[in-house]
């Protein structure tokens, strides 16, 4: 039988080797969450046992995209258990522990600390962990750096110049903090025609890549401004869990990542 020790340092090795990917961006509503979900998803059907942290404390919207509105987390020994979702990502958010349409105004230590319970978790075989933060450079995204320890942070900008000086800004910290930015996804780059498909650039594309560039970060590539995007997201069935030409730019996302 190992001794005490042994465990302790089995345990230890267990925590480190789930990796924490912290899914960034510098302002709100350009698709974090989105791809966040969709990430997760995607990861999960190369068949890693992925699980996802809505982090957005201020603002969660992952039980809606995910498909579990409503349904709270239980408490055992002292940590929550994980919801299972209908796309084979388990899923934590603060959405499931406030009442809905309550407004989340906590000052800094108390995201804080909510935080630290939903990635430290009961994640059971979950090697990986999906952290979509809240957008902005704040209490949250600081403490996630300094207490968990992200392996890489996932930037997520729209092609439009305010959305990537934002992102510069999120880069920075990280960085400046030694986690190393795994790339940046430019979303709702072009619009996708809902009848052909085709897609045009009604406000330019290709920002988020030659900032990317310029940064000297990968680009890890462009998902089209898509209405049945949005429309799955609000039905609770992110694309990437389908087999459809929207889901085929997350699938080709999560590809990417060799570790
Ligand atoms: P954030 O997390 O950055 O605030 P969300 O992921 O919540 O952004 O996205 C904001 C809105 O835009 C949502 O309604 C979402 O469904 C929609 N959306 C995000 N990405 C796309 C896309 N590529 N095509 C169409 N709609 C999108």
């Amino acid at each position: 039988l190992p001794g005490i020790d042994e465990i302790r340092i089995a345990r230890t090795a267990q925590r480190i080797e789930r990796k924490l990917i912290a899914v960034a961006s510098g302002k709100g509503g350009v698709g974090k969450s989105t791809v966040s979900a969709n990430l997760a998803i995607a990861l999960a059907r190369t068949g890693r046992r992925v699980g996802l942290v809505d982090a957005d404390i201020y603002g969660p919207s992952q039980p809606k995209i995910m498909g579990i509105e409503g349904r709270k987390p239980e408490a055992h020994d002292s940590k929550l258990v994980p919801l299972a979702t209908p796309h084979g990502v388990p899923l934590l958010s603060m959405g499931g522990l406030v009442a809905e349409g309550q407004a989340i105004a906590w000052r800094g230590p108390m995201a804080a600390g909510a935080l630290g319970q939903l990635v430290d978790a009961n994640w059971g075989a979950a090697d990986t962990l999906i952290l979509d933060l809240p957008p902005g450079t704040g209490d949250v995204q600081l403490t996630m750096i300094q207490k968990h320890r992200p392996a890489g942070a996932v930037i997520v900008s729209t092609p439009q110049d305010l959305a990537l000086i934002d992102a510069a800004r999120a880069i920075d910290l990280f960085q400046k903090a030694g986690v190393p930015i795994i790339g940046i996804v430019e979303n709702m780059s072009g619009y996708a025609c809902p009848h052909c498909g085709e897609v045009s650039d009604p406000f330019g594309q290709g920002g988020a890549e030659a900032a990317a560039g310029k940064l000297g970060i990968p680009f890890l590539g462009r998902i089209p401004l898509d209405i049945a995007i949005r429309t799955a997201s609000d039905a609770g069935t992110p694309p990437a869990a389908g087999n459809g030409a929207e889901g085929a730019a997350f699938i080709s996302l999560a590809g990417q990542g060799k570790d």
